[in-house]
C-alpha cells in the first residue's frame, strides 16, 4: 500500500517504478480512501499500541494505492525494497529512505508474512476483481 503521505507528495509514479524495477509484477491495483473503520480493521494488530489512534487518523487522511504484487520470495524482498519502519534508519536507496518523512508517515506498507499477504490481499480485493 502506498500511504497517504506518499500519494499527497506526488510519489505514486516513482514508487511504482521502483517496485517494477525491483522485479515485482502488479497483479491488482486500486486508488481509494480508507474509512476509519477499514483502517482500524487493517491495523487491528496494533490496537493496543499507543500510536494506534494517530495511525488510523493518518491512514484515513487522504487516498492510498492498494496493490497485490507477485514475485518469488516476495514478502522478504519487498521489505528489503521498502526499508526500515523508521525512514531515518532505512537503508540508502530504499523507498522509505527516499520518500518517507517520519516513522508514522512512512510512505508505504508491505505485508510481513505470506499469511498476512493473503489476508491483506483479500481485505482490498475480491477474487472477481483479481481475475
Ligand atoms: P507496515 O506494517 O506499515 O508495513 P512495518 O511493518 O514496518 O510497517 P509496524 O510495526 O507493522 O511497521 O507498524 C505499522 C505502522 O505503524 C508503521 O508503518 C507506522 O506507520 C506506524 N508506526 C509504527 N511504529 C510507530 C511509532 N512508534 N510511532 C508512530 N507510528 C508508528
Ligand atoms: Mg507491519
Amino acid at each position: 500500500m502506498i500511504k497517504p503521505d506518499a500519494v499527497a507528495n506526488g510519489h505514486i509514479g516513482a514508487i511504482l517504478n521502483d517496485i517494477i524495477a525491483g522485479g515485482f509484477k502488479i497483479v491488482a491495483m486500486k486508488y481509494i480512501q480508507l474509512t476509519q473503520e477499514s483502517a482500524g480493521n487493517f491495523y487491528a494488530v496494533h490496537k493496543e499500541r499507543p500510536f494506534y489512534g494517530e495511525l488510523v487518523g493518518f491512514m484515513t487522511s487522504g487516498p492510498i494505492v492498494a496493490a497485490i504484487l507477485e514475485k518469488e520470495n516476495a514478502v522478504e524482498d519487498f521489505r528489503k525494497l521498502i526499508g526500515a519502519t523508521d525512514p531515518s534508519k532505512a537503508e540508502e536507496g530504499t523507498i522509505r529512505n527516499k520518500y518517507a518523512k517520519s516513522i508514522e508517515a512512512n510512505a508505504i506498507h508491505g505485508s510481513d508474512s505470506d499469511e498476512n499477504a493473503e489476508i491483506e490481499g483479500n481485505f482490498f480485493f475480491s477474487q472477481f476483481e483479481r481475475f
